[in-house]
């Protein structure tokens, strides 16, 4: 007997077939012998559209408030799934975050779990139930409710598996699981059998919209091995786990695109000391978060500064700018939406030298000029013309042999 913690996305559980379709899947996990607990998202596009609601009523609406109207949908998830596994025969019942004792701090819309206590979950599971959890959601120490940013039901399957020394937690979704690129774009892109947390954690933060990247990062600090697979199929899914040398046997394991990114370069700016620690607290202060800075080569004294934000941001790193602009001593600045980040991403690659030069040499061939580059130690992304985006992913792929 196992204890197996499965979380559905917003997809699986949207109208009420598919809610019925889930709760047999549950069952069947349950009377094949292992203890279920089940963390469910809101259904289809109900967090978007409470949003939307919100914003009609106030542009501005309280923090709090939409914390407590976000989680309503969560809420709607889980009493509707206890319900059909009810009428299956099953014992279930349904917990907020607030009743399993999901404690966050209160950075409402963002906010960070604390502590998880297993005591409610045990006794629910030892009385023999299945149980449902709202997944986004917590509570702070002075019984606040929050949400734990877009995406989080993830978050919070990883968070109750750790606690509960789960043997698996499967993260059930609308695709099969973690592909060598985006099948959308890059047609003979392959399902992955196995991924380790940090080559999962760069393509997360890369787009592939599969995990909350603070889910995996929860997940790898915990040990928790993460399953994702479809909900509407009994396909093998990937594993998302720590992977030996062993099993690094893939120097690159997936390509990744990103037409989210704007780039901007500020012009001649002084090359003494303090011009990039001003640039970049100005933008920090606007909470503006910045991927890529590339500095150039000295001329005559004079630096160009260039760095790169989601495409959102744009109209605030400008003003940013703007007002930057004469106390740094730059000349002007430029800036550039219809860009997007091509990456690589590899756990193989530290150990083989010449992967990134590989990577310059395809985008050479195929005639796409490289604006901006940088690289961990298993990733290598350049900035590019978006319209070359999808010709650079399928290159990339087939160049690494990933077909
Ligand atoms: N319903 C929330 C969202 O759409 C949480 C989730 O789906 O994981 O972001
Ligand atoms: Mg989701």
């Amino acid at each position: 007997m196992a204890l197996i913690v499965q979380k559905y996305g917003g997809t699986s559980v949207d109208g009420p077939e598919r809610v019925k379709h889930v709760a047999r899947r549950v069952v069947e996990t349950k009377q094949a012998g292992n203890d279920v607990v089940v963390v469910v998202s809101a259904p289809g596009d109900m967090t978007d559209d409470l949003i939307a609601m919100a914003h009609e009523l106030n542009p501005n609406p309280p923090a709090r408030e939409m914390d407590m109207l976000l989680t309503t949908g969560e809420q709607m998830s889980i009493a509707l799934l206890a319900m059909a596994i009810h009428q299956l025969g099953e014992k279930a019942i349904s917990l907020t975050g607030a009743q399993v004792g999901i404690l966050t701090n209160s950075a409402f819309s963002k906010a960070r779990i604390l502590e998880v206590s297993c005591e409610r979950l045990r006794k629910e599971l030892d009385q023999g139930k299945i149980v449902i959890v709202a997944g986004f959601q917590g509570i702070t120490n002075d019984n606040e409710i929050t949400t734990l940013g877009r995406g989080g039901s993830d978050t919070t399957a990883v968070a109750v598996a750790a606690v509960l020394k789960a043997d698996v937690c499967q993260i059930y979704t609308d695709v099969d699981g973690v592909y060598t690129a985006d099948p959308r774009v890059v047609s003979s892109a392959k399902k992955l059998e196995v991924i380790s947390y940090d080559e999962m954690l760069e393509l997360a933060s890369l787009g592939a919209q599969v995990l909350q990247p603070r889910a995996v990062e929860f997940a790898k600090l915990n040990d928790v091995v993460l399953e994702v697979r479809s909900s509407f199929n009994n396909n093998e899914g990937t594993l998302v786990k720590e992977v030996t040398e062993m099993e690094k046997k893939m120097v690159v394991s997936g390509v990744a695109g990103d037409k989210n990114v704007a780039r901007i370069a500020l012009l001649d700016v002084p090359d003494v000391p303090g011009i990039a620690s001003a640039l970049f607290k100005a933008l920090a202060e606007e909470n503006i978060n910045v991927d890529m800075i590339v500095q150039s080569a000295m001329q005559h004294c004079f630096n160009d500064i260039a760095f790169t934000v989601d495409r959102n941001d744009l109209k605030k790193a400008i003003e940013v700018s703007e007002k930057i602009k004469p106390e740094i001593g730059a000349s002007g600045f430029t800036y550039n939406d219809k860009v997007a980040k091509v990456s690589i991403v590899g756990a193989g690659m530290i150990t083989n030298p010449g992967v990134a030069a590989s990577m310059f040499d395809c985008l050479a061939n195929e005639g796409i000029n490289i604006q901006m580059i940088s690289t961990s130690e298993i990733k290598v992304s350049c900035i590019i013309d978006e319209k070359h985006l999808t010709k650079a992913m399928k290159s990339l792929h087939r160049h690494f042999g990933l077909e």
